[in-house]
Formats: C-alpha cells, sequence, structure tokens
C-alpha cells in the first residue's frame, strides 16, 4: 500500500514497524459542539484508511483521542479553554458538556458506520503521562517556566517546523503582535498553564494548580497506547502547521525518536464553494441533512466521490445526487444477486482494479467507479453480487444491509418531497400536510422526529 506522507511530501510504500500490524493515531474531537460534516469527512477518511489497511491484510491498534480539556479558543494558546468557555455558556460543569458532545459524537460515527477505533481515551484520564512529559522536557531544558505557564522552547529544537517546512525566522515574521511578552518566540507554546481558581478543570502539579496545553494530550496518550514510535499519525490538514508540529516537538525531544514515520491529513470540506462557519450558518451537521431527507449512509456516499487530499465542496445539490446514486447502488446490487452462479471473469479483473486503487494512497473515488463498473455489468452474476459486498467492506456504505426504502424512490415522489421540505421551510403547515397525503396516497410514509425526517414504504 502506498500513503502520502506530509512529512516528507511523497507517496511512499507502508513499511510498519511490525510485520502485518498497523499502529494509527488519529487526533479526536474537542467535544464541546455538535461535529459538523467538514469534521465527519476527516473521520471518513481515518475510517476508510482502517478499512483499507485491514482489508491489505494488517491487524489494526488504532488509537483516536478525545479532547475534554485544554483546548483554547485559539490553537495558538489564546482564549479561554473551549469547554470551559461552553460550559460556563450553557451554566453547566465542562464535565456534562464533555458527556453530552462526546455521546452525539460517537452517534455520529455509529450512524455514519464508521467504526470505533480499538482505544479511545479521553485526555482528562492521562494527566499524570502528561505531567511526566511536560516534567522530563523541563529537566531537559526544552519546558520553561513563565508567570501563565510552562512553555516549550521551540528555538532549542532544531527540527522545528519540518512537517509544515517553514523556519522560525519566517514563523516568527508572520506571528501576530505578541500578547504574552515573557515567551522567548512567539511561536513558543503551553505544555501547561496555570490554572486561576474559578477555572474549574485543575489538577496539582509541580507548578500549583493547572490544566494541560492541548498538544501534549496527544503526545502523552499516543505514547502511552501505541509507545515511542508508531506507524501513522492522522488528522485534518489544519493540524500541520501548529497542533503536529508541536506534537512532533514534544515527542521527539522526550524520547529522542519521532514519534510517527507516517503523517497523513485530510483536506477541508468546503459548503458553496466557501468556508464553513458558524456566522454563516452553513456547519451543518448530520441531524440537519436528515431534515432534508438525506441519510448519513448518503453523506458517506457523497465523500467517496472526493480523494482525501483533495477539497471536497458540499452543495445540497450534490448531495441529492448523491441519494439518487447510492439508491441506484442499492438497486444494481440486488439485480445481481438474483444472477447467475459461477465464474466471470470480469470480476477477477474488476477486484484486482478495485485493490489497486484503494492501496494507491487510499484512491476511494477511482474505487468507486470501479464498483460502478461492476454495478452496471451488463450480465447478471453472483459471483458480482460478493464482489460489490467485498468492495464495500472497504468503501463502508453496508450496501447489504440497505433497508428497502433505500431504493429509488419514484421521481415524482421525490419531488413531492422536495416540495413538502420548502413547504416546511417557509412554515406552510396546510401545504406541507396536504403533500404529506399525497405521498401516503402513493405508498410512502413521512415521519419527523428529532432525527429529522424518516421515509418508510408502505
Ligand atoms: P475539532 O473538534 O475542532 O478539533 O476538529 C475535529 C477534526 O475535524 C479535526 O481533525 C479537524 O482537522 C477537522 N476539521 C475541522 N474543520 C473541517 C472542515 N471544514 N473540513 C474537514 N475537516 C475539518
Ligand atoms: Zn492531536
Amino acid at each position: 500500500m502506498k500513503i502520502y506522507n506530509t512529512l516528507t511530501g511523497k507517496k511512499e510504500e507502508f513499511q510498519p514497524l511490525k510485520e502485518g500490524q498497523a499502529s494509527v493515531y488519529s487526533c479526536g474531537p474537542t467535544v464541546y459542539a455538535y461535529a459538523h460534516i467538514g469534521n465527519m469527512r476527516t473521520y471518513l477518511f481515518m475510517d476508510w484508511l482502517r478499512r483499507a489497511l485491514k482489508a491489505g491484510g494488517y491487524t489494526l491498534k488504532h488509537v483516536m483521542n478525545v479532547t475534554d480539556v485544554g483546548h483554547l479558543v485559539s490553537d495558538a494558546d489564546e482564549g479561554e479553554d473551549k469547554m470551559a468557555e461552553t460550559a460556563r455558556r450553557a451554566r453547566l460543569s465542562p464535565y456534562e458538556i464533555a458527556a453530552r458532545y462526546t455521546d452525539a459524537f460517537l452517534a455520529d460515527l455509529d450512524a455514519l458506520n464508521i467504526e470505533r477505533p480499538e482505544i479511545i481515551p479521553k485526555a482528562t484520564d492521562h494527566i499524570p503521562e502528561m505531567l511526566e512529559i511536560v516534567e522530563g522536557l523541563c529537566g531537559k531544558g526544552y519546558g520553561y517556566e513563565i508567570s501563565d505557564g510552562i512553555y516549550f522552547d521551540i528555538g532549542k529544537f532544531p527540527g522545528y517546523g519540518k512537517l509544515s517546512r517553514i523556519d522560525l525566522d519566517e514563523l516568527k515574521a508572520g506571528a501576530r503582535v505578541e500578547l504574552n511578552e515573557e515567551k522567548r518566540h512567539p511561536a513558543d507554546f503551553a505544555l501547561w498553564k496555570k490554572a486561576p481558581p474559578e477555572h474549574i478543570m485543575q489538577w496539582p502539579s509541580q507548578w500549583g494548580m493547572g490544566y494541560p496545553g492541548w498538544h501534549i494530550e496527544c503526545s502523552a496518550m499516543a505514547r502511552k497506547y501505541l509507545g515511542d514510535v508508531f506507524d501513522i499519525h492522522t488528522g485534518g490538514v489544519d493540524h500541520i502547521p501548529i497542533h503536529h508540529e508541536n506534537e512532533i516537538a514534544q515527542s521527539e525531544a522526550f524520547t529522542g525518536k519521532l514519534p510517527a514515520r507516517y503523517w497523513m491529513h485530510a483536506e477541508f470540506m468546503l459548503v458553496d464553494g466557501g468556508k464553513m462557519s458558524k456566522s454563516l450558518k452553513n456547519t451543518y451537521t448530520l441531524s440537519d441533512l436528515r431534515e432534508r431527507g438525506c441519510a448519513p449512509a448518503h453523506f458517506r456516499y457523497f465523500c467517496a466521490n472526493a480523494h482525501y487530499r483533495s477539497k471536497c465542496n458540499f452543495t445540497w445539490k450534490g448531495m441529492d445526487d448523491a441519494r439518487t446514486s447510492y439508491n441506484r447502488l442499492v438497486s444494481a446490487l440486488n439485480a445481481h444477486r438474483e444472477g447467475a452462479s459461477g465464474a466471470c471473469a470480469f470480476a477477477d479483473d474488476a477486484k484486482k482494479r478495485f485493490t489497486e486503487a484503494v492501496a494507491d494512497d487510499l484512491n476511494i473515488p477511482k474505487g468507486l467507479g470501479v464498483v460502478w463498473e461492476i454495478a452496471r455489468y451488463p450480465e447478471k452474476h453472483r459471483a458480482l453480487y460478493e464482489l460489490m459486498l467485498e468492495c464495500d467492506a472497504v468503501l463502508g456504505f453496508d450496501l447489504g444491509a440497505a433497508p428497502p426504502e433505500a431504493a429509488p424512490l419514484p421521481p415524482e415522489a421525490q419531488s413531492l418531497i422536495d416540495a413538502r421540505q420548502a413547504a416546511r421551510a417557509a412554515k406552510n403547515w396546510a401545504e406541507s400536510d396536504r403533500l404529506r397525503g399525497e405521498l401516503k396516497a402513493m405508498g410512502i410514509l413521512l415521519e419527523d422526529s428529532s432525527q429529522g425526517v424518516k421515509i418508510k414504504r408502505l
């Protein structure tokens, strides 16, 4: 299997440390809000990597953390802790906020058929492991104390900037007006923050009460579960210049070894060609998609059309097309199920091409193209049905278990559903009820729930 390594800027043959095993660390969510579809794109990439490695014969040891403390409003150590800020606004404790959004996040993973990593540690359970590294770094001269915390001295670590290929002078030139005059370099980052008395999450340390910086969490949890060196580290592209650069600096300064050999990053999802942001009200969640009649499986299908290293642009039109295509794929699968038994030469060729696509830096869109060739093959073969399911073990659409309502709806029913959605959005309840009645007469039942609209066949 070849994978693109951000660290070297090249596609490289994957060579695991241990024969037949892949150790993977994925940066997980900060659990202070519902995950949006951009976040989920990054976790779908993580899942496709898992599934591809498994299909390639590797057993997996995969860790994905949950950040429940220490991620400040700005990744560059400024502002309040995201958890604490949300808790203050909601008048709940940060632990209640963390529990609520961790559950919601895991439910989203399940809904998208994203396999859960073997180990899902949370930051607040690993304070001693983090302090061990912070103390060790201070002992080795990489950490220094200032009035608000303990900072990492990037000037002492010669490799700083190797992931994003930027040097210290460039970083200094690009830094905003320095808010913290005590830091030795503007890009020095917090390993440990001293907690003011009102900060709810705080733990004892040799520097008094405090809480960890975001970056140290990943260094500590990766080391605890995967050792000083492991195979692959994943995250979103936004992690390259700060979070992962800092993780490398801390871990390598502490252990003397580069923590991961391959660094993989998923590109961002855009909405209507632009940035996703709360102010534009386009940070959609899976629930928003369900409200528009799009199931999580349709969203997974949508994401499968773009390579993880390309930006992917979410539009409702694209999402509707994905739903239609997904449903057609289910019908095509079912047609092959009833096909002729016996060998099919095309199946062998298609299988080879699918495997090659996935092994080429996770080219899921190309793999999906091969699955469509299988689906469209004019002769119906049971062997092609079985091959589609085999490919689906990597794509993760769960096509075999797709409920009957996933079969294509008649086009007129789809337009009635869309019209009803528009009526609901315009709060025209009478029209919405009338359209619902029309659909019922066609044998299609719509149920509105907190999860969105469910479509059932009578
Ligand atoms: P967070 O919970 O904010 O730490 O983000 C969780 C994950 O989602 C990280 O791996 C980010 O890189 C990723 N992410 C954030 N925004 C987007 C986006 N628009 N598209 C794709 N991935 C994103
Ligand atoms: Zn991380």
